[in-house]
């Protein structure tokens, strides 16, 4: 849940949205021009929801972070198989020490990695693992919904049927219900001209 009030330098690693920036990376074996692709895909979900994010593109705006990043990635996979928990694990500790303190995108090569899922796992991850604690891990960045599905991880919502939210990532829309729960978790008032996002649509 999303608490207002905080000072960046309280927030814990949960609070990622706090900072307002998601950084999208490319590793090793993935096209620069993937990352603008996948920002301009998300920001329109930002724009959907009205959510105050920037996006950024983590390569050209923040290149310290990005060894960070490729380790990540690299220190967490045996036998192609990204171990996201771990990932996530680690980056908490970066969070804890104040680094890598935005929401983190990372696209991942397909041909190079595939996700670590448990056996017993009703839901595997195949083309994308998030955790609304702000990591993103991306194999199919190619599929603009499945980019979509995501990042509403990312930003708070679950599993849905027939909706963005769909498991199988076959629908574009994210459904009214989607949209009302967002409003609730980031605290957003949809009927005030003021508020989060602070645009005025004209005729909206
Ligand atoms: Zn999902
Ligand atoms: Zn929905």
């Amino acid at each position: 849940m999303k608490r207002r009030g905080l000072r960046l330098s309280d927030f814990g690693y949960n609070d990622w949205e706090q900072a307002g920036k998601v950084n999208v990376y490319a590793t090793n074996g993935v096209e620069l021009s993937s990352i603008e692709k996948t920002i301009d895909i998300i920001n329109d979900v930002i724009s959907e929801f009205n959510l105050p994010l920037l996006v950024l593109n983590g390569n050209a705006s923040k290149s310290e972070d990005m060894p960070r990043i490729e380790s990540l990635i690299v220190s967490n996979t045996s036998d192609n198989l990204i171990d996201c928990e771990s990932s996530l694990t680690e980056l908490q500790r970066y969070w804890n020490d104040g680094i890598l303190r935005y929401g983190l995108i990372i696209l991942v090569s397909p041909e190079r990695y595939k996700f670590k899922n448990d056996p017993s796992a009703t839901e595997p991850a195949c083309y994308g693992w998030t955790d609304n604690q702000g990591l993103s891990v991306l194999r199919r960045f190619d599929i603009q919904n499945a980019i979509r599905h995501e990042f509403g991880h990312m930003v708070g919502l679950g599993h849905h049927q027939s909706c963005a939210m769909d498991w199988n990532c076959s629908v574009h829309k994210f459904c009214a219900k989607c949209i009302k729960d967002i409003n609730e978790i980031w605290e957003l008032n949809p009927n005030s001209a003021c508020g989060a996002g602070g645009s005025i649509k004209p005729g909206a």
